[in-house]
């Protein structure tokens, strides 16, 4: 009785009741606010609603989709789920016959260009120079055709597209960046983009009746006069030469590199003019070339052989289920070669090699070369080169040098432009494609639209600012990290306004966090799931990763060995 007396006269109820308080309360401000940054930096909440039926039912309206390539694709699904009537606009005469929704079967052609002679994959996509170039896609590429298209992984797989648990045997500058492991890893799609996209076209054609595709380059916007600032319809030029006008209610511009939007905004708002930073661009100065071979006899047994390890240090990579046998990414401003190699069909080895200021190889010899050239190579891809030797004469080599990256800051314009207008994919940002981003990017523009139209009225004069300011804050590390990476190698051309300085903290920071990543299994699963766009940026600034971070700092570890 005495001791409690003089417990209660040393610690005060108030303190105890306001301790127990203070607990729940500090886990719920936690939980609300990390559930603030994924929503603000990622698209997965977003995607957790996408395919459901519109409350309410469908807008009795029309969504104009101009470009009928991944981004116009994605963005057809989810319009369908919104407005009574979709129309894709685009240009390629191909992409209306069955060969464009159907698994890709072109013959080779023979290139000579400045002395080299190769041949090369013979498609017939004229507007996608990057048709038969080697492609990645992140999990949420999965997630969303999964949701969007019923049983999707057989029709996939019926294609010869792989869906399978995570196995990348990715390296960052030589540090290993270890994919999940186990049951619970997570599975990506993987294959060509040249048969993912007409699987994507097939998929929206078959299963959206209320989606057209109408053949033609648009060229026009026409704006409604008066107080309602909104595009009400779009001028088509037809195959035939004629011009046909569509009216919609949202307008959406997937039409890529063309820039369009912008291009046709600019002349009926020339305030545009005066936006600072409207687009960004810098030259990264990069080329890249995909080899393709037919896989050789026995080449899956003798890669087996070769016993390539994982990265994680668990064990050998599964040569039969897995996709990429070995891949090194470099930061330029340590090394300014790319290799990677893989099997990107069930039937086909693929090899990427390219990087800043290269030449990329066309053939199996000059990949050896390319090879030779790079210290960190392992000797297990010089087997694998070996072993392609008698399909050697197969080869086709698809070579793309890097054309400008740039940024259209719509988000800067919110009122100005349209109220009905966004624009989604390459037709805002465009990156330098060692990351294999854009694909990705182009959902994340479609998804963030999905969450838009579920929240505002279509006549909501904040739709498309809304859609532009949310676009903005997810995608833009994809541009930051990816454009300061690329100012660390001196051929580069930075943007107006920047030199080769500019992002010195950001690439200092990354050369410090991939020495963490290959100790610290927290910082190895964040970065992962960073990589993947399934977690906001700031779940890097976790107390463990800081603590290893500054020890790094401190005591820098040792470089990995070539
Ligand atoms: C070498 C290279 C490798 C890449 N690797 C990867 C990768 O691994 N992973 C990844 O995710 N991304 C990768 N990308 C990027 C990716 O290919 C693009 O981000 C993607 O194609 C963008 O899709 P989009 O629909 O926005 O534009 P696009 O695919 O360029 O399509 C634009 C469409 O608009 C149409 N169009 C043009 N003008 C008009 C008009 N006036 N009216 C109507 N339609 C019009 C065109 O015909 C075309 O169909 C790579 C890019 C390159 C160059």
């Amino acid at each position: 009785m005495l001791e409690l007396q003089t417990l209660r006269t040393f610690v005060d109820p108030r303190l105890v009741a306001g301790l127990a308080l203070l607990v729940p309360s500090l886990f719920f401000i936690r939980k609300t606010v990390r559930r603030h940054l994924l929503r603000k930096f990622t698209i997965v909440p977003d995607l957790d609603g996408v395919g459901a039926p519109r409350p309410g039912g469908k807008i009795a309206g029309t969504a104009i989709i101009c470009g009928g390539s991944l981004g116009g694709i994605f963005t057809a699904r989810i319009c369908a789920d919104h407005f009574e009537r979709v129309i894709v606009i685009e240009p390629e005469a191909w992409t209306f016959t069955e060969e464009a929704r159907s698994v890709s079967n072109f013959g080779t052609r023979e290139v000579q260009n400045d002395g080299a002679v190769y041949n090369t994959i013979a498609h017939k996509r004229t507007r996608v120079s990057q048709y038969t170039g080697n492609h990645i896609y992140h999990i949420p590429v999965l997630r969303f055709a999964r949701k969007t298209f019923p049983g999707f992984d057989a029709i996939a797989r019926r294609w010869g597209l792989f869906i399978e648990r995570i196995s990348t045997n990715i390296y960052l500058s030589g540090y290993p960046v270890p994919a999940p492991f186990g049951p619970d890893a997570p599975e990506v799609l993987a294959g060509p983009r040249r048969d993912v996209e007409p699987l994507f076209r097939k998929l929206v054609r078959e299963t959206c009746p209320n989606v057209e595709f109408v053949q033609g380059l648009v060229d026009g916007f026409d704006v409604t006069e008066g107080s309602d600032n909104a595009i009400s319809s779009v001028s088509v030029r037809l195959p035939d030469g004629l011009s046909k006008s569509l009216s919609g209610d949202l307008i959406a511009d997937c039409a890529g590199p063309s820039a369009l939007g912008l291009k046709l905004l600019s002349r009926l708002y020339p305030a545009l003019a005066n936006i600072p930073e409207l687009r960004e661009e810098y030259n990264p100065n990069t080329a890249f070339s995909t080899l393709e071979f037919p896989l050789p006899p026995n080449f899956l047994d003798n890669v087996r052989a070769l016993k390539i390890p994982r990265n994680d240090g668990r064990g050998l990579i599964d040569v039969d289920r897995g996709t990429d046998y070995w891949m090194y990414v470099p930061d330029p401003a340590v090394e300014n070669r790319l290799i990677g190699i893989g099997r990107v069909k069930p039937n086909t080895v693929g090899i990427i090699m390219g990087g800043w200021n290269t030449e990329p190889p066309v053939s199996l010899a000059e990949a050896r070369r390319f090879a030779e050239q790079a210290p960190f190579v392992p000797d297990f891809v010089f087997k694998i080169l070996d072993l392609l030797e008698p399909v050697a004469d197969k080869c086709t080599a698809t070579p793309i040098r890097s054309s400008t990256c740039w940024k259209i800051r719509f988000e800067n314009a919110g009122h100005i432009l349209p109220r009905n207008f966004v624009a989604i994919g390459d037709a805002t940002m465009r990156v330098n494609s060692r990351f294999g981003q854009g694909v990705t990017k182009a959902l994340m523009g479609a998804v963030t639209l999905d969450g838009v139209l579920r929240g505002q009225s279509i006549g909501s004069e904040n739709l498309g600012r809304t859609y532009f300011a949310r676009l903005a804050s997810r995608t833009a590390n994809i541009w930051n990290n990816t454009k300061y990476a690329d100012y660390g190698h001196p051929s580069v051309t930075p943007a107006a306004g920047e030199t080769l300085q500019s992002g010195w903290f950001s690439r200092g920071l990354t050369q410090k966090l991939l020495p963490v990543v290959s100790r610290n299994e927290t910082a190895a699963r964040t970065l992962f799931d960073s990589l993947h766009f399934l977690v906001p940026p700031t779940d890097m600034l976790q107390v463990s990763i800081l603590a290893s971070l500054v020890r790094d700092v401190l005591w820098p570890s040792p470089s990995p060995s070539p």
